[in-house]
């Protein structure tokens, strides 16, 4: 960790913290902060939107999101389905080229992945934000660095607010960081995913749609669907069942705007992408009604250096990591960032020291975190590369089965999917020499 810097506030007065975002990196982080003493900390949390609703279908929640959830006292509300075996199909023939699950051994049940739905999650998290701390439309539009004054938050509505401390949980098009960091911008991947809940019963009639998670692959994306219910929180009738589906193209041949979140797209442009796939996806594709589709193009953008800024400023969940979805992790990865800034406050200010410094703890554990994503990604990237240049006239089925035999599922991945962030925080502490059992 480098020099806290100079004192931007007294940890004798309470903290004022403005959180901008109210999807699960703000949610969390209001959590976390709000259930620090209010004679050290007071948390408001300003959120764009006229109502927290959640967009997207289903999210997953695996080990490291229920553990950052446990922390919350978030966890036990939420269900969903219990996955067990995935099946990856070539998505032009419905070959079954891989199959991974039922799941790790040995892990207990209440930490197994589930899809569920991303309501649900959502309404988990804002059950647990105390009262009077959400204030909804409000969008930021500019900041001022007052010095050891704090920061000046403009909003579009014309109404201002000082903070001493920032918190930018305001998504992959964050304006916090692009206040803190000008230079910084992210760019259209060339992937376009669109999303949708249908019933379930509109569909089981198709065969092999009903009995599993299955990944449907094709030469420029994939079709995937997954059950978000758990059958003792919802009634067979109600049930749904979650499509993603998902076309890459080379962003350089894109031309014009293609700038879309959540925006409904009809069913003519989202089947026009899967026309050559086995017919029980295009009967599929073509079950939600008109208007329920809803279509997200992905950014992302390089790592920042640093997540912090102005002594009094940080970065949560896709503000600090535009990653763009990659590791389906995120909400997590949110989570974990707010569950990790309320630690890092809670130790500074016990021990009478400045807010830069918490910010800094933050960095020094988080950073390298993303820094190993990143460079796990420019690695994968890599390999397509290599893989294309040795050979160029590779089909799509044997680079299918290519990728199938290099995958390694999650399992490959014990330092994303198996995270513990509290064992993280104790980590932090080890290193301080803090003894055991403090804080
Ligand atoms: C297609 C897709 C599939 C995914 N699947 C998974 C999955 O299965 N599991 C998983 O864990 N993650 C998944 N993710 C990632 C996950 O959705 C994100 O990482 C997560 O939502 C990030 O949370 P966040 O709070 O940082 O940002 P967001 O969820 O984007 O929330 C940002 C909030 O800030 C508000 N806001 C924005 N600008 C302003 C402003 N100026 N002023 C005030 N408020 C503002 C927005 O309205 C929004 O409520 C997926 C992502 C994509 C795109």
């Amino acid at each position: 960790m480098g020099d806290a810097g100079p004192l931007s506030h007294p940890p004798s007065l309470p903290l004022r913290v403005a959180i901008i975002g109210g999807g699960p990196a703000g949610l969390g982080a209001a959590i976390a902060l709000s259930a620090l003493p209010s004679t050290s900390v007071q948390v408001q949390l300003y959120e764009a939107a006229k109502e927290l609703r959640e967009i997207g279908a289903g999210i997953r929640i695996g080990y490291n999101c229920w553990r950052v959830l446990e922390l919350l006292g978030a966890a036990a509300d939420i269900k969903g389905h219990h996955k067990t075996g995935i099946y990856h199909r070539n998505g032009l023939t419905g070959e079954i080229v891989g199959r991974t699950g039922p799941g790790p051994v040995g892990l207990e049940v209440r930490y197994q992945a589930r899809r569920v739905r991303r309501t649900r999650l959502q309404s988990s998290l804002m059950g647990r934000v105390p009262r009077g701390v959400i204030q909804l439309n409000k969008r930021l539009k500019g900041m001022e660095d007052l010095g050891d004054e704090g920061v000046r938050l403009r909003f579009e509505d014309g109404t201002e607010t000082i903070a001493d401390l920032v918190v930018g949980g305001d998504g992959i098009r964050s304006v916090v960081r692009d206040h803190i960091f000008p230079e910084h911008s992210i760019r259209f991947t060339g992937t376009i995913i669109w999303r949708v809940l249908v019933p379930v019963s509109a569909i089981k009639h198709i065969p092999e749609l009903t009995v599993s998670t299955s990944w449907w692959h094709g030469p420029a994306g994939h079709v995937y669907h997954s059950f978000v219910d758990d059958p003792e929180e919802v009634e067979e009738g109600e049930r749904m069942i979650e499509i993603a589906a998902r076309n890459v193209v080379d962003p350089e041949t894109v031309k014009g705007k293609t700038f879309s979140w959540g925006v409904p797209a009809t069913k003519e442009r989202v089947e026009s992408h899967f026309v050559d796939y086995d017919p029980r996806i295009r009967e599929l594709l073509s079950k939600p009604e008109e208007g329920q589709w809803k279509e997200f193009a992905a950014f992302a953008g390089p790592r920042l250096e640093k997540l912090t800024g102005w002594n009094k400023i940080v970065l949560l969940g896709d503000a600090s990591h535009p990653l763009s979805g990659a590791f389906g992790s995120g909400a997590a990865f949110a989570l974990e960032d707010g569950w990790i800034l309320a630690r890092a406050i809670e130790y500074t200010r016990l021990r009478s020291e400045p807010l830069a410094k918490a910010l800094d703890i933050f960095d020094h554990i988080r950073s390298p975190y993303y820094l190993r994503m990143y460079e796990y990604l420019d690695g994968m990237k890599q390999k397509v590369v290599d893989a294309k240049k040795a050979d160029p006239t590779a089909t799509f089925e044997t680079s299918l089965k290519a990728r199938m035999e290099a995958f390694g599922g999650e399992e490959a991945l014990p330092w994303i999917y198996r995270n513990d962030i509290e064992r993280v925080w104790e980590g932090f502490l080890q290193e301080q020499n803090v003894p055991n059992g403090s804080r």
